[in-house]
């Protein structure tokens, strides 16, 4: 459980987030959309702690939290499990076989197995991305934080992506909060979705679904992308950029 209580968040001048609360339930998979520049990721970086807010109060239920980034931010002289094994050193730091054991194991799960021994520069796009969603899982977390993972793949990896963390997930179900521009990922990922608008920004549309997200087909999911491009048309104005 992650609870955001009237969080103030300004950068200089501009003000980002003011009065903002909502909480993300235990075990929920909440997806944040809205246009760039809103604040999605200052929210993640707040419950992250990577930002402190000017007011108000952010609690995790754990401080047990995995993070997968934009970009994939490997470490360019460290191999696949070594990458992998980078958020272990502080939760195993004793038992380095442990930890590189646990790491080849997460390389296997992403379909990294042979690739083990590779550096992100001999790695394609996807790959790496499966590096930074292997590390994210890598700490067993209880928070998982995704900021448009997939965004810089097309949609056959996007697909493949979606299941790797969807097998994940039930492996070692958590709070998933996941930041992504694609509707279509959040329809097919998501308990519910918030759409971000105005500035400081404010949830415009809280949407949820009447079906558990593995009963989704794709004609559920672009019937439901339908109704939500509507209702953000309605209650955003198009959802236009700001
Ligand atoms: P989003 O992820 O929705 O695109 P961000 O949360 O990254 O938006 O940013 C929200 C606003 O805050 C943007 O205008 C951005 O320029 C500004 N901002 C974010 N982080 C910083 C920072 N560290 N310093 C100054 N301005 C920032
Ligand atoms: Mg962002």
């Amino acid at each position: 459980m992650v609870y955001m209580e009237h969080i103030n968040k300004s950068f200089g001048t501009l003000k980002v987030i003011e009065d903002f609360s909502y909480t993300f339930n235990q075990g929920e998979f909440v997806c944040i959309c809205g246009p760039s520049g809103i604040g999605k990721t200052t929210i993640l970086q707040l419950i992250a702690g990577l930002q402190q807010p000017d007011a108000g109060m952010v609690q995790c239920a754990s401080r047990n939290i995995g993070y997968v980034f934009q970009e994939p931010r490997l470490i360019p002289w460290c191999n696949v499990v070594e990458n992998i094994e980078m958020g272990l050193f502080h939760i195993i730091p004793e038992d380095p076989p442990e930890r590189r054991r646990r790491a080849a194991e997460m390389a296997r799960r992403v379909g990294l197995d042979g690739f083990q021994d590779y550096y992100p520069a001999q790695l394609s796009g996807g790959m790496k991305q499966r590096v930074s969603l292997a590390r994210a899982f890598a700490v067993e977390p209880d928070i998982l934080l995704l900021d448009e993972p997939f965004s810089s793949l097309n949609i056959e990896l996007r697909d493949a992506m979606c299941n790797y963390l969807q097998q994940l997930l039930a492996l070692k179900p958590c709070t998933s909060v996941m930041v992504t521009h694609t509707l279509e990922d959040a329809v097919r990922l998501a308990d519910r979705l918030l759409y971000l608008r105005d500035r400081p920004c404010r949830i415009a549309l809280e949407y949820t679904w009447d079906r558990p997200s593995g009963q989704r087909d794709m004609s559920y999911i672009y019937q439901q992308m339908q109704a939500i491009s509507e209702k953000i048309d309605l209650n955003c104005d198009g959802g236009r950029e700001t």
